[in-house]
């Protein structure tokens, strides 16, 4: 590894609530859950916590509310150690919530209440120069207002700061407002809402990417879940394989990918390599339960690299 990257992420902080449950309750029911979980999330957030357990030097552009939540997601970067002074906290506003239920088959339902991440401005963007000025990678997601997202796309050019997107969740974009976004990385929910192309096989995939590439933008990554990632650039698409591992929970798989990726980037990896190494880190995520929790540290994961070498 030659020097510790740097990386800010713009985006969002949840605090995801999770109650498991027998069954779910019907209208007007109070039932008892059997079990509570808190955790950390939000897709922003939880590409920060990736990036950082890989090694990069991580700060966070973010809102928090004003409620018992605000001041504990500030606690958890801090724990972390990602810079988190440009992390907001709104007043009159909710931090950002994730209440989900889970009944006994493993089936889920979520809202999500944005809360403060919808008042994530171009201005909180501008407030961050100092620490935005400088940083070998930008990291982008939809989780909060779009305008913000086109400006800080804008706000990176300007500066010469290499930006990766994440498209999620996915919604119609704007890809002339986004063609000076590097990477693109969508999986392949995302691919098919941006496009309108069907993504099933790898091949869809190639051919997807081709079409967002069209729109001008240079690099397209779409994760494949369990089949990997295809990249697509201006030397063609190469498809890289996912690692088999037994695996658990799938869910932050996507994140993981995205802040290790980041990270193995900046780090002066080709990108073929940091795909490779990504799709390692994100298949070890998901041997674990949780979103943050699953993530390894860098530790554990060259270790786990070195098994397979
Ligand atoms: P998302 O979590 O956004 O839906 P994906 O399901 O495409 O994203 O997963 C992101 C990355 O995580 C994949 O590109 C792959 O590297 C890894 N991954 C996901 N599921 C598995 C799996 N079952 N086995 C191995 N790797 C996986």
């Amino acid at each position: 590894m030659s020097r510790v990257p740097r990386i800010v992420v713009i985006g969002s902080a949840n605090v995801d609530l999770t109650v498991f449950t027998d069954h779910f309750p019907r209208p007007g029911e109070t039932i008892f859950g059997s079990r509570f979980d808190l955790g950390f999330g939000g897709k922003g957030a939880n590409q920060a916590v990736a990036a950082r357990r890989c090694g990069a030097e991580v700060a966070m552009v973010a809102r928090v509310g004003d409620d018992l939540f605000g001041p504990a997601t500030l606690r958890n970067f801090e724990a972390l150690g990602i810079d988190a002074s440009h992390v907001r906290v709104t007043s009159g506003c909710s931090t950002g919530v994730a209440p989900i239920l889970v009944d006994s088959d493993g089936q889920n339902r979520i809202i999500v209440v944005k809360g403060a991440n919808d008042q994530l401005a171009p201005a909180d963007v501008d407030a961050a120069e100092s620490v935005i000025a400088g940083v070998d990678l930008l990291i982008l997601q939809l989780e909060v207002p779009l305008d913000t997202v086109y400006y800080a796309v804008e706000f990176a050019r300007a500066r010469a700061i290499r930006c990766i997107l994440n498209p999620a969740p996915g919604q119609p974009l704007d890809l002339a407002r986004l063609a000076h976004v590097d990477y693109l990385v969508p999986n392949e929910t995302e691919a098919e809402l941006i496009t309108g192309l069907p993504v099933h096989t790898i091949d869809d995939a190639a051919g997807c990417a081709g079409r967002v590439r069209e729109a001008g933008i240079g690099r397209v990554i779409v994760t494949l879940g369990a089949r990997g990632a295809l990249l697509a650039g201006p030397d063609g698409a190469e498809h890289v394989p996912a690692v088999a591992v037994e695996t658990i929970d799938s869910t932050g798989a996507g994140d993981a990918f995205i802040g290790s990726f980041a990270t193995f980037l900046a780090e002066g990896l080709d990108e073929v390599e940091a795909i490779r190494r990504a799709n390692l880190y994100a298949a070890l995520s998901t041997t674990k339960v949780g979103t943050q929790k699953s993530f390894p540290a860098r530790v554990a994961f060259e270790e786990a690299r070195r098994a397979l070498a």
